[in-house]
């Protein structure tokens, strides 16, 4: 019946399959009810699958924004926000955050289906049938007088049609059909994929459908289309009272994106007067002639909004009739010779766009007869552009764009902060128009030696891979606890193209605890690898695939230049708009990372407030208000970029920029501190400037020196610290706390064998040094050795204030002669620390990995030989007593709860946490081959009640016949240690 050209190239290629189009979340159509044409909206798809088993929990998210800086004004809307989770019954899934609960809900489902890979039933049409439906829908919509009244955005367009004088009266521009009517657009899709990526070729199938149907005019060589016959007198008489009511002067801000990359963005005014027909507005602004000749994109943006880009149809239709996005490499011939393709706008939509573009955000929504309009500021256009970098959408997620950084690892899901990894990945994937990630995992089950371990579960299908299937293999079953066994696991991540390609592959070990972490883990590393990609877009290929396997990622680079050839042109524009040193204000250095990086030596700077003695330490989660300004000479330009009351963040993960870490580590609560850094890219500024970035506008075209000399200035203050999650239960749980009980456990035995030399191995920030000295003991000598010079940063501090003070005969540490810290590893000997009376190393060794704990067994007992060593790790037997009853698990996810099996460890830095089996043999065979007696106790728990102790602690006894050259070391001068800090007793030395 219908034959043509499009129709045989479209049976021959055999392409009818359906994707689910951007904008399908704006359908607002009964969930239940399947489209006629066959293709069902994703919560339709999920209850013909789940029925009643698939639950839908919206729930608001708040995301409102209070501002207590005087004098400050930040401009940012707060509206509320729904998030949905669907659970189903293999796995629930979150989705992103829309402004109405109904989006949130089509989003999950949608979510769900693509993990689940269902293809949406077609019902089986041939190409042939598809063009049935095709006109069938356009003949619908042109004939049936109740649709002119109904809610479909369209109408409004037909209305709009109607009101036109003249022989144009009643005639709709195509590519308002082309972008508008859902149905349209996936019939068109399903008869060539291509329609997908063109707008253009989209109006030119429904021109062809159109032509056919008898009850509809298409213009030759024009782009309007209109009914035979003009609706009803009653029809009009409705149409003008509805329109009379809505009928109110719009004013709102668009974007217009030139062609030239050489040219910047900017702001235009849109002035639609209540007469007038919106697209009208448009194609006046574009300079086109009408209406018609404008053509529309799909939308981009979030999923609920309205924004499209705007853009004139082309002259020369040949010209566009077969593009596809792939000929926008840069690489490709036509990209060089200079085209009309506007490479921002394409970028955005993924689709083939020409021309100068206008970028708007106005409609017709579904049940509003009033036009949907809302301005769109640089502000907005530049987040738009970041949220595409992988770490721009961290960034966004946590509302703080100078600030935040995109964290080097994931620790725990409570201490995270901002989207997850894999959502941020998932999210990356989306705009850069990728298939959805899949993830495989992987455990093993580890017991005993490694000749033991056993791969327990099977890699799941790629195509229906989800991460909680398998959950019951991840779980340490209650009996597992005791005999030590734990799964652990790994996870295989691929990205493939929507053609299914593989373009990125990566595989974690297999060292997770728990199945979704190894997800995170993987989505992290393979963002952070992508983030290295975007520094540096012009990489050669060979070097982009030789990068990746440094870091384990395989690149299929041909496929991974084909799907990112348009980030190059849009992401490196020239990104570093100030190379000004900035002098640096309080002495913080700037722009020299490698100082921050090592974690020391960034130099204390000007604090102002009282030192509280409470500091961030690693794993804590420092909780900071912050301005960011524009400042040149020391003097603020204009309004502040970015600013925070509240922002926590997790200490040692780089969760935020190097400077920012630097200085809040050296900071304690109620203290606050000024530091400027290098201008970063003008994207950044501009995202971060919301509405002041109209302001800043001139720095966007780069030559006007507006920011010259210029530096971002941040302010900070530190307003409190949260102990790392080990710290907070032990002091929740335990009275006194743990740690507490720990040193009265160490001072037992300091005062029963009268000791008067005392070293800390680890001794952290002094925790223990720092209660001795609060009690009467002999001990004339402490010593204290860490690898943290942050730690003993703080613990020197403690100390000194402490015995500075006086050293008065009547004060408890009297007899303290002398005090060292020394910076070193306790694996390494140290001759200045031989043969001390005591030695205590408090949950230190699980901070190492476990040759390095049997290292420090060694050379303790074997080199330092001290009298008596006292060494406490956690014990794992108990942690599920902790994880159950902690107060911290209500702030937890309810998929962590949903697991009481899994254990974690107690820190994320814990190498190992061993059973009472597991310390006991590592003591006894270390007693037994130095030749010490050893002794089994703990604190936290009673002795002989299962699961033993919370702290399990070893304390050994060099055997009395140990003869003092037993030790390999004795007297060598070996001396790897530095000192850090050194106190020595005034009055004992004037004494001598
Ligand atoms: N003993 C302290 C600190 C425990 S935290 C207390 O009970 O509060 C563990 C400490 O071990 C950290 O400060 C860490 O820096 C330190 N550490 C880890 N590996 C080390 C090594 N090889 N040498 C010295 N210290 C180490
Ligand atoms: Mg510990």
């Amino acid at each position: 019946m219908i034959s043509s050209s499009i129709l045989e190239e479209s049976l021959k290629s055999g392409r009818t399959g359906v994707n689910f189009p951007e904008g399908l979340m704006e359908t607002g159509e009964n969930p239940l009810v399947t489209v006629r044409t066959g293709t069902p909206i994703p919560k339709a798809l999920i209850h013909q699958k789940y029925g009643a088993k698939a639950l839908y929990r919206t729930e608001e998210v708040k995301e409102s924004v209070e501002n207590e800086c005087p004098g400050l004004v930040i401009p940012q809307k707060s509206k509320p926000l729904y998030r949905c989770c669907l659970e189903l019954p293999e796995f629930s899934i979150t989705s992103d955050t829309f402004t109405r609960k109904k989006d949130a809900e089509q989003s999950a489902a949608k979510m769900a289906i693509e993990k689940l890979g269902i293809q949406p039933m077609r019902n089986n049409l041939t190409v042939e049938e598809i063009w049935d439906e095709l006109v069938s829908r356009l003949s619908y919509l042109f004939t049936d007088e109740k649709f002119l009244l109904s809610s479909h955005p369209l109408s409004s367009h037909f209305r709009a049609a109607l009101q036109r004088e003249g022989n144009l009266c009643g005639s709709v521009p195509i590519s308002i059909l082309a972008a508008c009517d859902v149905k349209l657009i996936n019939l068109c899709k399903s008869i060539d994929l291509k329609s997908e990526l063109n707008p253009y070729f989209t109006i030119s199938l429904i021109m062809k459908a159109a032509r056919l149907s008898g009850s509809i005019r298409v213009s030759e060589g024009e782009l309007w289309i209109w009914r035979l016959n003009p609706p009803s007198s009653e029809i009009m008489q409705t149409y003008s009272d509805i329109n009379s009511g809505s009928t109110e002067h719009v004013q709102m801000e668009a974007i217009l994106i030139p062609n030239s990359m050489e040219k910047a963005v900017e702001t235009v005014t849109l002035n639609i007067s209540s007469k007038e027909y919106y697209l009208d507005v448009i194609a006046q602004k574009l300079g086109v002639m009408d209406c018609s000749r404008v053509l529309v994109s799909r939308t981009v943006g979030k999923a609920s909004s309205e924004m499209r880009l705007y853009f004139p149809a082309p002259e020369d239709p040949s010209l566009v009739s077969d593009l596809s996005l792939e000929l926008l490499s840069p690489a490709n011939e036509t990209f060089s010779q200079g085209t009309s393709f506007n490479v921002r706008a394409s970028y955005f939509s993924g689709q083939n766009i020409h021309g100068d573009v206008l970028l708007a955000s106005v409609g017709h929504k579904w049940k509003s007869p009033d036009l949907y309009h809302e301005d769109v500021s640089l502000g907005t256009y530049y987040r738009m552009l970041i949220g595409r970098v992988p770490d721009g959408n961290y960034k966004l997620s946590r509302e703080a764009i100078l600030a935040a950084d995109l964290p080097i690892t994931f620790t725990t899901r409570s201490n995270w902060r901002g989207s997850l990894p894999r959502d941020l990945l998932c999210m990356f994937c989306r705009q850069h128009r990728l298939s959805e990630p899949v993830f495989s995992t992987e455990s093993t089950d580890t017991s005993g030696p490694p000749s033991q371990m056993v791969k327990t579960s099977k890699r799941l299908k790629s195509s229906k891979s989800n991460e909680e299937t398998e959950i019951g293999n991840g779980l340490i079953d209650a009996g597992n606890v005791e005999s030590g066994i734990h799964s652990s696991f790994g996870c295989e991540l691929k990205i493939l193209s929507k053609s299914q390609d593989v373009v990125i592959q990566y595989s974690t070990e297999d060292s997770c605890r728990k199945q979704s972490d190894a997800i995170q883990i993987a989505s992290l590393k393979v963002l952070t690898w992508l983030k290295k990609y975007f520094k540096e877009l012009d990489m050669p290929v060979e070097k982009l695939s030789s990068l990746g396997n440094v870091h384990g990622i395989y690149i299929d680079a041909q496929n991974f230049s084909k799907e990112f050839a348009l980030c190059a042109s849009v992401h490196s524009v020239p990104q570093k708009m100030v190379f000004r040193k900035c002098s640096s204000l309080g002495g913080l250095p700037c722009g020299d990372q490698s100082d921050a990086k090592q974690g020391h030596g960034a130099n204390l700077f000007n604090v102002e407030g009282e030192d509280s003695g409470i500091s961030p330490t690693t794993g804590s989660l420092a909780c900071v208000s912050y301005m960011v300004s524009l400042s040149r000479e020391g003097k603020y330009v204009g309004e502040p970029l970015e600013s925070k009351d509240e922002f926590e963040f997790e200490i040692g993960t780089g969760a935020v920029i190097h400077q920012l870490e630097s200085c809040v580590t050296q900071m304690s609560v109620n203290q606050a501190t000024r530091f400027v850094t290098e201008m970063p890219s003008k994207d950044l500024v501009l995202a971060a400037a919301g509405e002041a970035a109209k302001d800043l506008s001139p720095l966007s075209l780069g030559s006007i020196p507006v920011t010259e000399g210029c530096c971002l200035e941040y302010s900070v203050k530190l307003l409190r610290v949260t102990e790392p999650l080990e710290d907070r239960i032990e002091q929740a749980l335990f009275n006194p706390p743990l740690s507490k009980q720990r040193v009265e456990y160490a001072l037992r035995h300091i005062n029963e064998s009268h000791a008067s030399t005392l070293v800390d191995f680890g001794c952290g920030s002094g925790s223990l040094l720092d209660s001795l000295l609060e009690h009467p003991t002999a001990l004339e000598e402490i010593v204290g050795v860490d690898i943290s010079r942050k730690g003993l940063t703080r613990a020197a501090k403690i100390i000194h204030s402490k015995l500075s003070v006086a050293s008065d005969p009547g004060m408890q540490y009297a007899s303290i002669r002398s005090a060292v810290l020394f910076d070193g590893s306790i694996t390494d000997f140290d001759s200045r620390l031989y043969g001390f009376d005591i030695g205590t190393c408090l949950e230190v060794i699980e901070h190492m990995q476990e040759d390095q704990a049997c290292m420090f067994g060694d050379v303790a007992l074997g080199m330092f030989c001290p009298r008596i060593l006292i060494v406490s790790t956690p014990n794992y037997e108990y942690n599920p007593i902790l994880q159950r009853n902690s107060p911290l698990n209500k702030d937890e996810d309810p998929e962590e709860k949903s697991q009481p099996q899994s254990f974690k460890f107690r820190n994320h830095d814990h190498k190992f946490e061993w059973t009472r089996e597991q310390f006991n043999s590592w003591a006894s065979n270390l007693a037994s081959k130095h030749n010490y007696s050893v002794e089994f106790g703990g604190v936290g728990g009673t002795a002989g009640v299962e699961p033993g102790f919370a702290s399990q602690i070893a304390v050994f006894r060099r055997n009395t016949q140990h003869q003092a050259d037993e030790c390999a070391a004795k007297g060598d001068p070996v001396q790897p240690y530095e000192v850090i800090w050194e106190w020595t007793n005034s009055k004992s030395r004037s004494a001598l």
